[in-house]
């Protein structure tokens, strides 16, 4: 294209064109789409990565950006970097919207683009999301715990509410409901984070503020449930609980979040009794429905959902009269598999091998066998449990096991060596080194809401955008800076 020639508009819907490799496409760029994309890097075979978000997120660490202790790059590196000595890789920035089984094909939109990719193969590994039990308007008072958005925000909301309490407690109001922190659901991650927002509160921020005593802060546990982390059994939960207890969280069980706003929530118990805690931070981290793309594919092939959203598959992660499609990870509902990591890992592995055996002519697979590596939930610094097997582990052992299967799934190097830098500064020091938050990030989501079309709306539609025009502005303003400049004519007054 010739220098001053303009850009031509793209179309609004684009076919992205393919070889005459086998051609595979691959849903998602969480656990299980990165680690499917990275199986097939020996095979004679193109894939084609569309996720919605550019980076592979690390969700387990989550709560350590929500709480500060780490970076969201820490756990969230750039897909494209990752991939990028992977030449049989490419990576689709787009929400996909549409998956044709017939005319085997996926669309994706991107910024009011659409996109339609054609396939041999294909791999769904599209996750879950955050499930408000049919109350969706919780959200907006009560984050969930599931994206980079979510951490920051949620950031954002625990840091300011010390600050707002600050402020209040400086002109002598009453700022409990300020320094109170409600987390919702008692599963790892609620546990998680009660336990960090504990050791936030009663240990790391003591010295920072002047009119409030972070110490009063209270972080409150609830769950409808009748006992803390219902997945590691009665004796690692009571466990789990009596530490909660003992760092100063108050745990309360059989309690149902009935209702949520601005500055508070509603607990009913079982016997109809109800309860309200003020509380202007509230973490939702009860409930995971799996993503609607399962509901399409369920409605193509009879393939029945469960109450969590998750498609039933074959034993061999295909969907029934489409051996070409398997669906891996949180998405899936097979022989009670729970939503970890290692299931959308070693599932998307094992897709990934079956796709590239079918190709070099070898016999199919057995049926998929999920290899349990055991489960933990870390409680505060030094405290967590873990079960590996019939092994039962608690304490300092159960925190170093922790801190090793972590670093070991962290992806990249850098990122190892940052995370345990920031471990050494949080959790043998006091600091916590991401503290920053902007009002932006806590209320974007609320904006972005009342724009129509999401960030769409913050982009030029095509060719509304007129670059003769702006090019003459953006050149008489340059000339006019330097004229200024050589002329000496600036800090004179006009
Ligand atoms: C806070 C938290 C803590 C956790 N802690 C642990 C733990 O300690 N141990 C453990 O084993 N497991 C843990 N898990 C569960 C674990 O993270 C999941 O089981 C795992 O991520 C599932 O992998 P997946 O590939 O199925 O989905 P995900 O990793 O969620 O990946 C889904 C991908 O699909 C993309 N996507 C979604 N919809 C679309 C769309 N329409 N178009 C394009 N892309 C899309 C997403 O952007 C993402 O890249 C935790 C989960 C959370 C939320």
């Amino acid at each position: 294209m010739a220098a001053g020639d303009t850009q031509p508009d793209l179309p609004d819907r684009i076919i992205v064109p393919r070889s005459d490799r086998h051609q595979v496409v691959v849903i998602g760029s969480g656990f299980g789409g990165l680690f499917g994309t990275k199986q097939l890097r020996h095979a004679d075979v193109d894939v084609t990565m569309i996720a919605k978000t550019t980076h592979h997120l690390f969700q387990p660490l989550l709560y350590q950006v929500a709480t500060g202790i780490l970076s969201e790059g820490e756990i969230a590196p750039p897909t494209r970097e990752v991939l990028a000595n992977q030449k049989n890789a490419q990576v689709l920035l787009g929400e996909v919207t549409g998956i044709d089984l017939a005319n085997r094909q996926v669309t994706s939109h991107v910024l009011g683009r659409e996109l339609v990719t054609p396939y041999d193969s294909l791999i769904v590994a599209a996750g879950a999301g955050q499930s408000y039990f049919g109350n969706d308007h919780f959200a907006e008072f009560a984050p969930g715990m599931k994206s980079i958005d979510d951490a920051l925000e949620l950031r954002g909301r625990i840091f300011g509410a010390f600050e707002m309490a600050e402020l209040g407690a400086a002109r002598g109001e009453n700022v409990d409901h300020l320094l109170t922190f409600v987390v919702v659901g008692a599963g790892p991650t609620g546990v998680e984070m009660a336990g960090q927002i504990a050791e936030l509160a009663h240990r790391t921020l003591t010295r920072d503020f002047r009119a409030i005593s972070t110490r009063h802060a209270r972080v409150i546990l609830v769950d409808a449930a009748p006992q803390v982390l219902p997945p590691f059994g009665h004796k690692l939960g009571k466990w789990t609980q009596e530490k909660l207890e003992k760092l100063g969280v108050e745990v309360m069980l059989g309690a149902l979040v009935s209702q949520v706003d601005e500055r508070g929530l509603t607990v009913k118990y079982k016997d109809g009794s109800e309860e309200r805690i003020n509380a202007v931070t509230k973490v939702w981290a009860a409930g995971v429905q799996a993503n609607k793309l399962g509901k399409t594919l369920s409605e193509q092939t009879g393939a029945p959902l469960d109450r969590a959203g998750r498609i039933s598959v074959n034993p061999d992660l295909t969907l029934p009269g489409y051996p070409e499609v398997f669906v891996v990870g949180d998405m899936i509902s097979l022989d009670n598999l729970p939503g970890v990591a290692q299931v959308a890992i070693q599932g998307a592995k094992y897709a990934a091998k079956e796709i590239e055996g079918r190709l070099e002519g070898k016999p199919a697979q057995p049926p998929f066998k999920y290899f349990d590596k055991g489960s933990m939930a870390i409680i505060s610094r030094f405290r967590a449990v873990a079960m590996v097997g019939k092994l039962r582990v608690t304490g300092i052992l159960a925190w170093l096991m922790w801190l090793v299967v972590h670093l070991f799934y962290i992806t990249g190097f850098k990122n190892r060596v940052t995370a345990v830098m920031h471990w050494f500064v949080s959790f043998i020091g006091k600091g916590r080194s991401e503290r920053t938050s902007t009002e932006q990030q806590i209320f974007a989501r609320v904006a972005l809401q009342r724009l129509e079309r999401g960030a769409t709306d913050l982009v030029s539609e095509p060719g509304e955008y007129d670059e003769a025009q702006r090019r003459a502005e953006l050149e008489e303003q340059a000339a006019e800076e330097a004229r200024l400049s050589d002329e000496n004519k600036r800090g004179v007054k006009v």
